[in-house]
């Protein structure tokens, strides 16, 4: 199980202030042996983890992050971004929008035509399905069927034995009957073969369509790859469909495939119901690769631990009256240093809600930054130094007003007096406070 892998992995690096070679070699090695577990191909694995490693050390870990946290979110992000970040749409132009499907037999065509077609009509285009499988009869009639249940008509030529001369009527008959969308439901073999390839890249040739989708099973796990690489070269799609996403699949192969041939995924299916497909979105698959629903909660669970310890340690240094501006600057530089601030403070227990709508980024922190390096070392030790002419002075070095300073300035004393009566309260949600 993977998530019992992270959360071991993690382990290994729980209370440690920073990730070095030493603390991340464990945890990234069972990184990798978890992505292979998830079907994703070792080349494609080892050059994730790799990157991940090199992204990783020597990151400073904020108090508010365990190295492990701030690892698991790291991996996070780099999968999503290796899947292209955001949903690709398709291309809807042309007159009429013509969608080719490719792939071998089974892996899941002719469904997902037919729910393509559904999620197009309920988009309020008319749609016309195309039968271009001329091997199998039955092949037919399974479009058929399905257009008859969702009510999209199916263009068909059971005597015609040539699928380039059908895909071209069907393109004349949409045309004259004012379809807006034709989805063209091709022939598959069990196994990539020259003649298949001939044939898919002659109607490619022939109808010139909007878009090229290549289908393929998911459960496949690595010949999934292998397909997609020999249907590439010879079809040049753009964007692959990954089908049968509904077993206990990992979804590995989404990975390994947009890394091995570069054309976004962008849809996937996920049961043999019309309405059982979706847009791809990286986030999301990146999660299920990672199991992330229990890696959260994990995090979540490391943060009670740090809300804990962060309070005891700020107790100490509030009653001793000694929190001062230098901590508060330690604790800002390290959020900015680990990038999406919003991300990071969403993170701490209770702030996450309160900034959701705000929007908080690197530039609204460089005021207040600039206002506690002008402070001498004693005054950041000990604001109640700051009187008058102090703040002018401030104000003039960090190129901010009076009233700038004024505000900052209260704005600590309030969190220092929220501190000491709450006791509770960590400094990240009193810096977001501050923020606000
Ligand atoms: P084709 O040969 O490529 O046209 O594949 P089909 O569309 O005929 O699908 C092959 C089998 O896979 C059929 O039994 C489908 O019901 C099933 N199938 C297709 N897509 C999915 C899916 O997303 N999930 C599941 N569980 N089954 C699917
Ligand atoms: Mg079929």
């Amino acid at each position: 199980n993977l998530s019992v892998k992270l959360d071991r992995a993690f382990k290994t690096l729980k209370g440690q202030g920073s990730i070095t070679e030493v603390n991340v070699a464990s945890t990234i090695k069972e990184i990798r042996r978890a992505l292979i577990d998830a079907d994703v191909n070792y080349k494609v694995a080892k050059e994730v983890t790799d990157s991940i490693k090199e992204k990783a050390l020597g990151r400073d870990v904020l108090i508010a992050v365990s190295p492990g946290q701030l690892l698991t979110k790291i991996v996070a992000e780099e999968l999503t971004l290796l899947m292209g970040e955001t949903n690709v749409p398709m291309d809807q132009t042309g007159n009429p929008n013509t969608i080719l499907i490719a792939g071998l037999q089974g892996s899941g065509k002719t469904t997902f035509s037919g729910k393509l077609a559904n999620m197009l009509k309920k988009q309020g285009r008319t749609v016309l399905l195309a039968a271009c499988d001329v091997y199998r009869p039955a092949a037919i009639d399974q479009l058929k069927v399905l257009g008859e249940q969702i009510g999209v008509e199916v263009y068909t030529e059971p005597d015609e034995k040539n699928p380039v001369k059908i895909a071209k009527n069907a393109i004349k008959y949409a045309k004259e009957q004012g379809k807006k969308s034709l989805i063209i439901d091709t022939a598959g073999r069990l196994a990539v073969d020259e003649e298949m390839m001939q044939e898919i890249s002659a109607i490619k040739k022939e109808i010139n369509p909007s878009e090229t989708l290549f289908v393929v099973d998911s459960m496949t796990g690595q010949d999934a790859v292998n397909t997609a690489a020999v249907f590439n070269e010879r079809l040049d799609f753009d964007g692959v469909v990954l089908t049968k996403l509904d077993g206990d699949t990992r979804g590995g192969a989404a990975l390994s495939i947009r890394k091995e041939v570069t054309k976004p995924i962008k849809f996937i299916s996920t049961g043999e119901k019309m309405d059982a497909i979706d847009l791809f979105h990286p986030d999301r698959m990146a999660k299920r690769i990672l199991g992330m629903g229990d890696v959260l909660s994990l995090v979540e669970k490391a943060q009670q631990n740090f809300d804990q310890e962060e309070a005891r340690r700020i107790n100490k240094k509030i009653k001793k009256n000694q929190f001062g501006f230098d901590d508060f600057l330690s604790q800002m530089e390290q959020i900015k240093k680990m990038g999406n601030i919003k991300d990071l403070l969403g993170m701490v227990p209770g702030v996450g809600k309160a900034i959701k709508d705000i929007d908080i980024d690197d530039d609204s922190l460089k005021p207040i930054e600039a206002i506690i390096k002008s402070m001498t070392p004693d005054e950041r030790e000990n604001p109640d130094l700051i009187n008058g002419s102090r703040r002018q002075r401030i104000a003039k070095g960090s190129g901010t007003s009076v009233n700038q300073v004024n505000q900052l300035l209260k704005q600590f004393q309030q969190m220092r007096k929220m501190m000491k009566t709450m006791n509770k309260m960590g400094g990240a949600k009193a810096l977001s406070n501050l923020m606000r």
